[in-house]
């Protein structure tokens, strides 16, 4: 292995990062608190919805969003074939069953023509997941799901501020649930949010994901430090379903409140690199980009191309320290979802040429000129691999 390999992800934390840290530790309050709060005030605002719930993960997020509208058990909800598990993982937490939708071939996400054929009077819900960043064809989606009566849960695990269509991905649907992962759009080691225009069921979402408490805890906790606290016991509460402990803490949301600060750059920063990728690769007569990109507004997380010796120019990469990855085998290709296989031939044919190559902020232009080179290597001796 090379000394200075090009990773395939890497989160940008710098001071700023640390400065927000510091005031949470200089506090000794790292549990869930008001730096929770403030992030989710940040989030509701930046996204223009009455709710966000910040919680400790993506799948946290998904699956209480899932979770809080308590479908009978045995219905079932559509995800696309190529996602990552979390995303088809959550509905079998809630009891429910996947019916898998096969994807675009031109973009990874699910096709809405197969969505209509895969409906059934089953299904109760729905996962879009803008893959790799590209958004799905919401103003089809939409308008169709509310047709047939389907809760629409945006998986916005791989975008975070992109806009399609003038409305901010996340909040086409009833749900949108972000990911805060370490190698995601931006980071807080692990963590997630849901944001919503729900009023109904944000109670549920936040009890939820707080052991199932019908009490917030910040609140008892400031009840017990007010004046009026004689009269009223802080401490009570009652559970009267069970949840999860899903919550996000204040040490986790002092980064992310730096690292959310920073969004603009973040996506910024990779649509120039995306830009520059395109730019070196364009005459590549073997190497095609998965994804159309369209840049204006965009939040991208992944740079995907597809080659049809995806195997060979892996190893090809890696000889010359390139870190590189497929994103992602078909779900129904997975041992614990073989049981719900349906047709899905597109992403059986596709995911066989899929390839992400390096992509984060602080990737250097340097990097993505040797990257490219040697891509172009490949592309120029195709028939020799
Ligand atoms: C990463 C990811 C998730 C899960 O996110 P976590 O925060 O790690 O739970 C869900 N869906 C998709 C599409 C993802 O890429």
């Amino acid at each position: 292995m090379k000394k200075n390999r090009i990773r395939l992800f890497k989160p940008a934390l710098s001071n700023k990062e640390i400065f927000e840290i510091k005031k949470v530790f200089s506090k000794s309050w790292v549990g869930y608190g008001p730096k929770v709060k403030s992030f989710e005030k940040m989030w509701s605002k930046f996204f223009k919805v009455k709710h966000a719930v910040g919680v400790n993960s993506c799948t946290a997020a998904l699956h209480t969003a899932l979770a809080v509208n308590k479908f009978k058990k045995g219905k079932k909800v559509l995800v696309p074939a190529i996602s990552f598990s979390a995303s088809a993982a959550v509905v079998i937490y809630c009891g429910l069953t996947p019916v898998f939708v096969d994807i675009n071939e031109d973009d990874l996400n699910m096709n809405f023509e197969d969505l209509k054929r895969k409906f059934s009077n089953d299904c109760v819900a729905i996962i879009p997941v803008h893959f790799g960043g590209h958004p799905c064809h919401m103003e089809k989606i939409i308008p169709w799901a509310k047709k047939k009566r389907l809760t629409v849960i945006e998986d916005c695990a791989e975008t975070c501020g992109g806009i399609y269509k003038g409305k901010k991905l996340g909040t086409w649907g009833d749900y949108g649930c972000f990911s805060f992962e370490e190698k995601k759009i931006m980071t807080t080691g692990d963590g997630g949010m849901i944001v919503t225009n729900d009023e109904k069921k944000i109670k549920n979402l936040r009890s939820f994901s707080f052991h199932g408490w019908d009490k917030d805890p910040l609140l008892r906790h400031k009840k017990s430090l007010s004046k009026s606290s004689g009269k009223i016991n802080h401490w009570d509460y009652d559970i009267k379903e069970l949840g999860f402990k899903y919550n996000m803490n204040d040490l986790m949301a002092s980064i992310g409140i730096s690292q959310f600060k920073q969004i603009n750059w973040l996506n910024n920063s990779r649509t120039n690199l995306i830009k520059l990728y395109m730019t070196q690769l364009r005459n590549c007569k073997n190497i095609k980009f998965t994804f159309p990109y369209e840049l204006r507004n965009a939040s991208y997380w992944m740079l995907s191309i597809r080659c049809k010796k995806r195997d060979q120019l892996i190893k090809y990469l890696r000889k010359h320290g390139i870190a590189s990855s497929v994103h992602l085998k078909p779900l129904p290709l997975l041992t614990v979802y073989k049981k719900y296989k349906s047709k899905i031939p597109n992403a059986l044919k596709t995911w066989k040429e899929l390839v992400s190559l390096p992509l984060f902020p602080e990737l250097k232009k340097t990097e993505v000129k040797y990257i490219t080179n040697i891509v172009k290597k490949f592309d120029q001796n195709f028939k020799n691999f």
